[in-house]
């Protein structure tokens, strides 16, 4: 049976003995384990693969580095659409107790993760950690998907918007009238927010 992440570790014991952790945690652990994770995505459809080699240099840094590979569902903030993306994270950071070593360690290039010495760490928190900051801020299709696979439009026909029939020339003309901030350069096509309803009528 394969050996599962362990939940407590030593780091300074980890990274003075070159501990590396290499495996995957199933879709029944992370969903178990990392809940915010879970919160953050639609689902998660595989393992989380992970390789973390601990180590210290010469300069007295005690770090991991590796990578963590998942792949993800998430939901497209452009036409709300369910899409995939892997996310595969490289990871190079120093376990850091105060100012000094903080300061080494940036030093070196290392991101920080802040731990007190006695502590004992959970390197599913590190693995949830990388994983959520990999995450888009806004969730959207890649702009070569747009019109195929991310299709705003058919989205936006389907709306009430036009299908109601809720905005008029009227609607138009009144909001002309009480946006103060319409400049001439507005007024033309171009650059009307309303131009696109008619391109999209047609
Ligand atoms: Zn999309």
């Amino acid at each position: 049976m394969r050996e599962r992440i362990p939940q407590r570790i030593d780091y300074h014991r980890y990274t003075e003995q070159g501990v590396i952790l290499d495996g995957v945690m199933s879709l029944a652990e992370s969903d178990k384990d990392l809940l915010r994770l879970n919160d953050a995505i639609i689902e998660n459809t595989g393992g989380i693969s992970y390789h973390l080699e601990f180590d210290t240099d010469i300069l007295g840094n005690r770090f991991v580095t590796g990578h963590i590979d998942a792949h993800v569902v998430l939901q497209c903030q452009r036409c709300m659409d369910n899409y995939k993306l892997d996310l595969n994270c490289n990871i190079s950071i120093a376990f850091v107790q105060n100012d000094f070593e903080q300061k080494q360690a940036e030093a070196s290039n290392y991101d920080i993760y802040w731990i007190s010495k006695k502590e004992l760490f959970d390197p599913r928190v590190l693995i949830e950690d990388e994983l959520l900051l990999a995450l888009p801020q806004i969730p959207m299709h890649p702009d070569s998907e747009i019109g195929k696979d991310c299709d705003v439009r058919v989205n936006f026909l389907d709306g009430d918007l036009l299908v109601d029939g809720t905005v008029t020339e009227d609607d138009v003309l009144s909001s002309e009238n009480t946006d103060s901030n319409i400049t001439k350069s507005e007024q033309n096509d171009e650059d009307n927010p309303f131009a696109i309803l008619k391109q999209l009528k047609k």
